[in-house]
Parts: C-alpha cells; structure tokens; sequence
C-alpha cells in the first residue's frame, strides 16, 4: 500500500481513440492535440503513445520543446504560435509549424530571416472571437504570408469551431460555410476539426482533423457518452482507503462538518484530495468506487483525504482501491457534480500524482 492517489495512464486506450478518430474521419491527417500536459495524462508518454500520429499539437513552444527533447520526432504545430523573436528563431531551428491568428505574429515573421522556411498556418476567425485574423482582413494577411521568404509555400488554412459539442447549434454550419467561402480556391491544406467537430461535422473534417479529449476518452458532445462512441477512459484516477470508522449517528464529518450521519455509519478515509485535484468543489453524494462497487462521497473534500460512506460496502478493508473517475466511471459523469467538465478535472490533477503508464 502506498497511500497516496496515481493516474493510471492507459496507452491502449489512447492508441484505441486514435484509432476512433481515425475511422471516423478517414479522409484526414490527424494531429493529436497533446497541450497542457496531453490534459493532465503526461505529454511524453501520451506522445510516444501515438507515435502513429501525422503530427503532433502544443498550445506553447514550451510544450514542444519537452516532446523534442524527449526524442519524438513527429511534426509539431503551436496552435498559439510565437510571441516573440526569440521564440520564432526556436519555432525554426526545431522546425515547428506555427499558427498566425494576429497581425502582430505576421509582423514578426516579415522580420525573420530564416535559411529554412516555417510551415505557417494562417487562423481565420469564423465566429469564435477569440483567436484568429478577422474575415475582412484574410485576404490581406494570405497575401503578405506568401510574400514572406520565411514562410513555406502554400500556406496552409484554419479555423476553430465555437460550440461544436452541441449538434443543434447552427454556429457551426455557420462557421463551416464562411471558412469555405473564404478559403475556396485557395490552394494549401485546411483544418477546422476538433474532437466535437470530428465525431458530429464531418463537413468540418477537411485535410487535417485536431483531436484531443476524445484522444483521452471522454465525450466532446454534450448529449451523448463516451462509450457510445466506442471511446475508453485514457486515464483511471485511484488511490486506497487509508483508514476505516464509524460515525456514530448523528457525528458530523470533516471540516465544516457538512454532511452528518444519519445512523451509525461505517466511513472510509481514502488518499486523495484537492491537492491531487480532486475537486473541493464536488457534491456530498458523488459515486467513487470502492473495489469497484459504487459508494458516496460524504463531506468535504479536503485537501489530502476524502470520505466516504461505507454503508454498502461492509467488506471494505484499509489498502483497498478506490477509483475517482476513469474505468468504470467515466469522467463526464463526474464533471458535472463539480459543476465542470472532464476537460477541467484531467487538466488539474496535480504534479504530486504519480502517472503510471501502462
Ligand atoms: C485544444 C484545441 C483542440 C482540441 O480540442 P478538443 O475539444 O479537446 O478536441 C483543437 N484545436 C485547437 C485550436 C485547440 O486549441
């Protein structure tokens, strides 16, 4: 026993989801999104994972530069792109592909004096209003990147869909069409995909697809599961109980004491917390499994420990494992009783969890 939480890191499962992703959008190039830690799995062993990857996708230079050093040898995108000059030198020097969403990352790039020409994304804003170079100004941009001797030619064309997890929304097919418009008969590869786009646009698919939750196996849409897809958790979030007791009825639990036993009620105190991230701000009653049989979470999740109600696991034992989230319960079940998303709860889980990889 070693009485403290670790993520089981399932590297069949992520080569399985790839290959969902590749089979639901089979005519595309497929660049894993791996940013923030490959969501909290481990950007290097997630990326050697998928080493059948086309290419390989970072927010931060940061991110690409430990995937290099770590000898993976995959084409890397910066979906933010460079901020700096020192930063394009490196973008070159490692041969990373660069995301342009901004004027000011253009500017940069007519400075650059390069013996090896970057592949350059161009990002057009089609409605998210976040990143990306205004619709008005696209044509201006396209035009001042192919006259940039630092930019590989053609220049290759994307954009990022708003609200594709909802397959009601009309923001998406609005989105899709503009981009169409604007791109059309522009030579260059084009991608707009992201795991939502993948699994309920296929008119978003185009050359290159962006997974990345659905790498991880969990749902990008809102209203369908991750099973249904045929995806598998990625991650199995454990630790063990640490200690066995009984509140007398009537005894209130952990700090605060939220939540009172209503009888006698036999508890277990399990290694886990928000330290590992485990949400503080999780419901009294969310489902953890204990030897894989669901009991309550009761109490405040505090920041090493949690508690949980034993009631209708009699047999339970100091060492035996308990699953937060990950097979066996998947993680948008949980998400939501910490009023979020399974892209916020894999994210978090913190630098003290130990990740196994199997
Ligand atoms: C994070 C990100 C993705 C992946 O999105 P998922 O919803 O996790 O599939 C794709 N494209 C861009 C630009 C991103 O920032």
């Amino acid at each position: 026993m070693r009485g403290a939480a670790r993520a089981v890191i399932d590297t069949h499962a992520l080569r399985h989801n790839f290959a969902r992703a590749r089979a639901a959008a089979p005519r595309s190039r497929i660049m894993a999104v791996v940013k923030a830690n490959a969501y909290g799995h481990g950007i290097v062993p997630v990326a050697r994972a998928l080493a059948v990857a086309d290419a390989l996708a970072v927010a931060r230079i940061e991110e690409g530069m430990r995937v290099r050093a770590a000898g993976i040898e995959n084409p890397i995108v910066l979906l933010e792109g460079v901020f700096n000059a020192e930063q394009l030198a490196l973008a070159a020097q490692q041969g990373f592909e660069i995301v342009v969403h901004s004027t000011g990352q253009l500017e940069l790039l007519k400075l650059q004096r390069t013996a090896q020409p970057l592949k350059v994304w161009l990002k057009v804003d089609t409605g998210m209003h976040r990143l990306g170079v205004d619709p008005d100004d696209f044509v201006a941009c396209l035009a001042a990147l192919r006259s940039c001797p630092a930019v590989a030619q053609p220049v290759r064309l994307m954009t990022h869909l708003a609200n594709a997890d909802d397959a009601s929304d009309p923001t998406s097919e609005a989105q899709i069409g503009l981009f169409e418009r604007l791109t059309n008969g522009i030579p260059g590869e084009r991608s707009i995909a992201n795991s939502a786009g993948i699994l309920a646009w296929p008119a978003s698919h185009a050359d290159w697809v962006r997974p990345g939750l659905m790498l991880y196996g969990a749902s990008p849409l809102r209203d369908a599961s991750a099973a249904g897809h045929g995806l598998e958790p990625a991650m199995t979030l454990a630790t063990e109980l640490i200690a066995i007791k009984t509140a007398r009825a009537g005894a209130r639990v952990g700090y605060g004491g939220i939540w009172q036993a209503r009888r006698d009620t036999l508890l277990g105190v399990a290694a886990v917390g928000y330290g590992d991230g485990y949400p503080r701000a999780i419901q009294n009653g969310t489902p953890v499994l204990v030897n894989g049989r669901k009991a309550p979470m009761v109490g405040r999740v505090s920041m090493d420990m949690i508690t949980i109600d034993l009631t209708d696991s009699p047999d339970a034992r100091v060492g035996d494992p308990v699953v937060l989230w990950g097979k066996g319960l998947p993680v948008d079940e949980i998400a939501p009783r910490a009023d979020t998303t399974a892209y916020e709860l894999l994210c978090n889980v913190s630098q003290r969890v130990e990740l196994e990889v199997i």
